[in-house]
């Protein structure tokens, strides 16, 4: 290590300042000693971001989360974490300071906290300050299942068009995601039961989505994923995946039996695309797939050959 890079890492272990730094799957890779003691982390610990609010949260320590349910705000606060390049926002400590928190997030999935402590600045417009970003927070959420809702996933896809006009390599996909037979669900069921099952699906996918994924739900069954710099063939990898997972799944408590799938289109971006035209092209494979019997997925035409195969998963 050169003796600028030294000098800088023996600052930041020393500085008043809380730095962390997070990998592609949220695990914590280097924190400052007041970061450590803000979050009650010992020095050889790694954990990952969920474990820290975690126990944090039982603790009573940490970060103050506003919630009566942790899990349902892990998943809604997940959902948007390391979505965006750059965001800073306004959030207070049990031990009562504020902080100004900042997120880098890198091409490659890994983010840089930094956050100073303002506990005195502006102290009497922070209720108002507080308002505002709950706003924003319940903007970007749906409600029923607490992932990313409509408007937030479709600015993540102007987000992975805007990063393909600039350099060619970084091609991406999106899928949109429909499950199968709902409107058969809601009658055997009820209307709770299919909500049920939308909450359980979301839980499922949201779980095994990547970093740099966004997943999210744009209106009724259908949910879409946005995968920046990931080629045709390895989105309907990831998607392979997530049929797997989903058959697997029990989503219905009372019905313990019951098991649910979905159908997945997926699109490649082009270099013309705007996020129209590239919802259009997932929705065709989506309904692609749908006509080949459901419970499988089909990657739009021209977007690699790979629907053929895709087809071959047997319901
Ligand atoms: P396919 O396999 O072709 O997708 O068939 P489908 O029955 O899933 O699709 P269709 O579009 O015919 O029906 C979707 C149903 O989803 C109809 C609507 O009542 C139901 N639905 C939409 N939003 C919600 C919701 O928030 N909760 C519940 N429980 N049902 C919903
Ligand atoms: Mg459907
Ligand atoms: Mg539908």
């Amino acid at each position: 290590m050169d003796e600028t890079t030294q000098q800088l890492i023996e600052m930041l272990e020393d500085s008043p300042v809380l730095v962390a730094l997070y990998d592609q799957f949220d695990r914590l890779r280097k924190a400052n000693r007041a970061f450590r003691q803000a979050y009650s982390i010992h020095p050889n610990e790694d954990p990952t971001w969920s474990e820290i609010m975690r126990r944090n949260f039982s603790a009573q320590t940490g970060t103050v989360v506003r919630t009566t349910n942790f899990e349902e705000w892990l998943i809604s606060t997940q959902s948007r974490r390391g979505k965006v390049g750059y965001r800073a926002f306004e959030t207070d400590l049990h031990d009562g300071r504020w902080l100004w928190m900042n997120e880098m997030v890198s091409d490659d999935g890994w983010m840089l906290c930094i956050a100073s402590v303002t506990t005195d600045l502006h102290s009497d417009k922070r209720a108002l300050r507080q308002d505002r970003d709950s706003a924003v927070k319940a903007s970007y959420t749906d409600e029923l299942t607490g992932v990313a809702n409509r408007r937030f996933v479709m600015a993540r896809i102007d987000d992975m068009l805007l990063q393909r006009r600039r350099d060619s390599r970084l091609a991406g996909c999106l899928a949109v995601l429909d499950i199968d037979h709902f409107k058969a669900i809601n009658d055997r069921f009820g209307h709770a039961a299919g909500d049920e099952i939308l909450c359980r699906f979301a839980k499922e996918i949201h779980a095994n989505v990547r970093r740099s994924d966004c997943f999210g739900r744009v209106g009724g069954e259908e949910f879409v994923l946005v995968m920046p710099r990931t080629s045709a063939a390895e989105a309907a990898l990831v998607l392979e995946r997530m049929l797997i997972l989903v058959r697997a799944m029990k989503p219905l408590g009372g019905h313990g039996d019951y098991r649910c799938t979905f159908s997945a289109g997926i699109a490649e971006t082009d270099p013309a695309d705007v996020s129209l035209s590239l919802y259009s092209r997932a929705d065709k494979a989506l309904y692609a797939a749908k006509s080949r019997g459901r419970n499988c997925i089909v990657v739009a035409e021209g977007d690699g050959d790979r629907s053929a195969s895709s087809q071959l998963i047997a319901p």
